[in-house]
């Protein structure tokens, strides 16, 4: 087991699971006041910033109490609360975070989230953390995930992801065993799954490899506007892969492939310019490392968390399963975007 594995982070990984899970019930919460869920209208973000605010604002106002001199990598700001102090949002945001810390006030709030601008970088420790990632699949009522990682020295060394809506039966979508997840990795320590709601019971998971390449399942965004949907066919087809992608927004496709629902998650650059953040990774990275699989970029690089609040030096994302499936898809990712 790594050296500075386990037990070194029993403090920390005991107040990730309280404020992951705390998040993940704020924005449970905010969204089913939804009702009915197509009501939304396409145009209207509101909910998800509500969500995405209350979110960060309960975990910074956590790791604070737990951690006050750790930094946070987070996805917001305290711009519209500052901007729009006595708007609907900024209301709704207090509203939702004194359910769970009845003490905060509109000052408060508004601190927890500036006190996530930290920009990264190689060396120290901080927190990166994505509130509501996935805000297309929050407001249409697919999965979404709230994402919050441990880096030292630009590793993940812990990784959590709250996912309310996600069945806690992969294999029983929708029955009796409910729906809300909490994935937790620790860098040595392995991978669990565990209720979002009720006991904390800890389940670990694995990746679960195919028999055979062409039975694998695989895994892409719903939103063609972040992993290229026809490259990806293209790779599916030069792989032999018999299914239809599980098409899922946010970073639940890395823990259907940590717990073995999919054996393969592809995210192909539609532009070369995009780089991607590192708190839509490091928490899945890590989920899915320390259930067994492989995640690097569609190049075969290895994910470089140190180079500020993107990730510089990587495109695009190929996690599986692992063993030699990772070097057959890599291939096939090389011959489609070759050709
Ligand atoms: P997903 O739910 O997997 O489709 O990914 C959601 C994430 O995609 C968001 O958190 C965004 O940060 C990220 N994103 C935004 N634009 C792009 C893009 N052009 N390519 C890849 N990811 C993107
Ligand atoms: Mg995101």
């Amino acid at each position: 087991m790594d050296e500075r594995s386990a037990a070194n982070l029993r403090a920390e990984r005991i107040a990730a699971i309280e404020a992951v899970r705390a998040a993940s019930l704020l924005c449970r919460a905010v969204r089913e006041a939804l009702i009915p869920s197509d009501s939304v209208a396409k145009a209207d973000r509101s909910p998800v910033t509500v969500a995405d605010l209350g979110s960060q604002a309960l975990i910074s106002l956590a790791l604070a109490d737990a951690f006050p001199d750790d930094p946070i990598v987070g996805e917001e700001d305290a711009t519209l609360l500052r901007t729009d102090p006595d708007g609907p949002i900024a209301a709704a945001v207090l509203r939702h975070v004194r359910a769970a810390r009845p003490d905060a006030t509109a000052e408060i709030v508004a601190d927890a989230l500036a006190r996530c601008s930290h920009p990264g970088g190689a060396t120290g420790r901080f927190w990166t953390l994505d509130p509501v990632d996935g805000t297309k699949g929050f407001l249409r009522g697919g999965q979404y995930a709230v994402a919050l990682a441990l880096i030292e020295d630009g590793e993940p060394v812990l990784g959590l992801l709250g996912c309310p809506n996600l069945p806690l039966d992969q294999d029983e979508p929708g029955a009796g065993a409910g729906v809300g997840c909490l994935f937790v990795a620790e860098r040595g320590a392995g991978a669990v799954l565990i209720p979002l709601d009720g006991d904390s019971h800890e389940t670990p998971i694995r990746v679960s490899p195919p028999e055979s390449p062409g039975e694998a399942r695989w895994a892409e965004s719903v939103e063609a506007g972040h992993s290229d949907q026809d490259d990806a066919a293209r790779v599916a087809e030069s792989l032999g892969l018999l299914q239809a992608p599980l098409r899922m927004d946010s970073q639940a496709k890395y823990a259907a492939v940590a717990r073995g629902e999919a054996a393969i998650y592809l995210r192909l650059p539609t532009s070369d310019a995009y780089r991607e953040r590192i708190w839509d990774h490091a928490a899945g990275w890590l989920i899915v490392r320390e259930a067994g699989g492989e995640v690097t970029d569609i190049h075969g690089q290895p994910f470089d968390f140190s180079t500020g609040r993107g990730l510089e030096l990587n495109q695009g994302v190929v996690a599986s399963a692992g063993g030699t499936l990772h070097a057959e898809v890599l291939r096939a990712v090389a011959r489609a975007l070759n050709a």
